[in-house]
């Protein structure tokens, strides 16, 4: 999206914006010139939660869709934003320091109530959600899930933030999504310390032979479910399959019995949030990139579970 604020002071009627976006700044056409320059110094476009809604699902193939989970779960599209806060998850403590910070637009990827639906009906008498609310209504913030969007950019966004962490630009398979090839082929327990230094993961779970060279590498990130990864490594043959989170009794099972059969599969499990933590990062870049003028920080929430 291109904005053209002001390029010419001499000429006053350069205020245009192909966005439609409101400016308060009406009231400068009647200022004398010099007021008018140093006004034009404190001048700051108005932006609604709506219209970084609007401009993000815009650049996303097919556009707006009829069902998503990438609804308003607090506020509404007309709050003026005041600050940008891009993070997994706009847990409690993402939501006081986005106070902190006078930011009042919180870009989530995954659900803030709780449920893939963010279905609140049954969290009415829950404390804890009447706590959480309480504190988003009391400052007004606004609370944007963008998870089906963002995954259904092309490339997915989530995945060029994870590409980007990684630095594996040169490995992504021209036709395959979501699939690497390593010439150098490293050993599975090279390519686990890889993942856990540049993803900053303390401990995470595999299965497999930490000797196997890995050569092709199945990048499965978030939570895509048992049957999305198990297809996947039946159809591609990755040497390994790395995922967000799985279930146990799905796709472990099934990596598990591959390899009883005789197949060379490895299974690494990240943990859901560090495999989507740089899509905050993508959202963050986006947001500069489209709303330079809006303060934008990106929060990290960090694993919720601790390893002992
Ligand atoms: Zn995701």
């Amino acid at each position: 999206m291109k904005r053209i604020f002001i390029s010419d002071l001499s000429s006053r009627r350069k205020f245009i914006s192909d966005t439609g976006k409101t400016f308060a700044a009406a009231a400068l056409f009647s200022l004398p010139i010099t007021s008018f320059a140093s006004a034009v110094l404190k001048f700051k476009a108005i932006v609604t939660v709506g219209q970084i809604m609007d401009a993000f699902i815009k650049q996303v193939p097919g556009g707006e869709k009829p069902a998503t989970v990438d609804t308003l779960k607090a506020g509404s599209r007309d709050i003026v934003v005041t600050g940008v806060v891009t993070s997994m998850f706009a847990t409690i403590d993402v939501i006081k320091k986005a106070i902190a910070l006078d930011a009042n637009f919180i870009i989530a990827h995954e659900p803030t109530f709780y449920n893939h639906a963010d279905d609140t009906q049954w969290l009415e008498s829950n404390n804890v959600y009447q706590y959480k609310m309480n504190l988003l209504k009391a400052h007004n913030i606004a609370v944007w899930r963008n998870h089906d969007y963002i995954h259904s950019l092309v490339p997915d966004g989530v995945l060029v933030g994870v590409i980007e962490e990684l630095g594996w630009q040169e490995y992504e398979d021209k036709k395959v999504p979501y699939l690497f090839n390593f010439e150098r082929a490293p050993k599975l327990d090279g390519l686990i310390n890889e993942l856990k230094d540049k993803m900053g993961i303390k401990m995470l779970r595999y299965i497999g032979d930490l000797n196997q060279p890995c050569k092709k590498v199945l990048f499965m990130e978030g939570s895509a479910g048992g049957k999305t990864q198990i297809s996947g490594a039946s159809a591609i043959k990755p040497d390994v399959l790395i995922c967000g989170e799985i279930s146990e009794w799905e796709t472990a099972e099934y990596v598990r019995d591959a390899r009883a059969k005789g197949d060379q599969i490895s299974l690494i499990v990240l943990g859901h949030i560090a495999s989507e933590e740089p899509g905050s990062d993508y959202m963050l870049k986006w947001m500069k990139s489209n709303f330079p003028e809006i303060k934008t920080t990106h929060l990290h929430t960090g694993n919720s579970l601790s390893f002992r």
